[in-house]
């Protein structure tokens, strides 16, 4: 690992030889008064400032829709990993969180190939926040900052950019930046105190209880008011799992081409707030009112998939869901903190 500093002239000279020179760069850019990952065409695109982007950067390392094989009907069948190199510039601690999560998801019992082959191609840029967006609780599920996952991290401290080198991908990255110099003490110091303000600034919700105890807090309210309480009101849109950068769940479908003889196997995103995601053969769905739907999320989040992955919980705090959801429900802070109203911690 090496931490270095250059000037702001200096790193988008640095974006700009990337363009250049690299197959693929996708960045975050403005898009009317908000932020999207997109392909990157110039430096002066590039917005690190950003709050929050409108889609996670998930969209990368796991397409809405992606080919898994290709099918003769009747016949042979092959396999399709279509990764290709990738820079991803500009990726929040709590979206490399995200990213972290699903890495060691896919790569764990049922070890998913077509994921980690488009993973391993994949660089990422983190970068810390400067502009903590409206909803951002990040600071409470532990993710305001991150130590891991990225090839390189920049932290803005003003004049000038910290860049952490992180792997042999970020090494490689750094000839386009000749001009860094190793940081300086002073530089350290200044990058501390982004972190520690960090840790403040991006709690707009603060959840009331550690996040490592929601598995059990959610253990002991299956049955509380509170989930109808608050689905009485939901449209079943799915646009809080569509936004969150942890939601992983997905559809796999065959498609039969018009010659009749060839086909795919797509994978495509789904969501477990949507009226037909758990249902099965024979229609019969096993999660058909909308209660059901919406404690089934709130318990992925907080105790399934945290069963799964060491006690991680898989809400990184972007607050993308708070924004999106036009009911207002969505807020997992909101659901958690009044189940701990009712709850002895014990
Ligand atoms: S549940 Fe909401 S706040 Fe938590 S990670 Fe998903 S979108 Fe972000
Ligand atoms: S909780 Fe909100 S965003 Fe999610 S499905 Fe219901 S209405 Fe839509």
């Amino acid at each position: 690992m090496s931490v270095n500093t250059v000037s702001k002239d200096q790193f988008k000279q640095f974006v700009a030889a990337l363009i250049a020179s690299e197959p693929s760069v996708v960045g975050v850019q403005a898009k009317g008064d908000r932020f999207v990952f997109d392909d990157l065409k110039s430096a002066d695109a590039l917005r690190l400032d950003y709050d929050v982007s409108i889609l996670s950067p998930r969209k990368y390392v796991m397409p809405q829709k992606e080919t898994l094989l290709k099918f003769e009907v009747g016949g042979d069948c092959q396999s399709v990993q279509d990764g290709k190199p990738l820079i991803l510039l500009g990726v929040h601690p709590y979206d490399m969180a995200a990213i972290n999560q699903m890495d060691e998801l896919f790569s764990q019992d049922e070890y998913d190939t077509h994921y980690m082959c488009r993973r391993r191609q994949i660089t990422i840029i983190a970068c810390d926040v400067v502009s903590p967006s409206k909803n951002v609780f990040a600071s409470s599920m532990g993710t305001a900052t991150v130590q891991h996952g990225y090839d390189m991290l920049l932290t803005d401290v003003g004049e000038s950019i910290i860049v952490e080198v992180r792997t042999d991908k970020g090494r490689v990255l750094m000839n386009h930046m000749p001009a860094a110099r190793p940081a300086s003490e002073d530089d350290l110091a200044k990058r501390s105190a982004v972190w520690e303000k960090n840790q403040h600034v991006l709690n707009k919700h603060v959840l009331e209880c550690k996040p490592s105890y929601l598995p059990k807090l959610l253990e002991k309210n299956y049955d509380h008011p509170v989930w109808e309480e608050k689905a009485r009101l939901c449209y079943s849109c799915g646009s809080c799992n569509q936004v969150c950068p942890t939601c992983y769940c997905f559809d796999v479908q065959d498609v039969v081409n018009w010659d009749m003889k060839t086909g795919s196997r797509v994978r495509v995103w789904d969501g477990c707030l949507l009226e037909n995601f758990a249902t099965v053969a024979g229609d019969h769905n096993f999660r058909k009112n909308r209660s059901s739907r919406f404690r089934h999320r709130l318990y992925r989040k907080g105790k399934y998939v945290p069963g799964k992955i060491g006690g991680q919980i898989a809400c990184v705090g972007c607050g993308r869901c708070i924004t999106a959801c036009t009911a207002d429900i969505a807020n997992p802070v909101n659901v958690y903190n009044q189940l701990m109203e009712r709850t002895d911690i014990g």
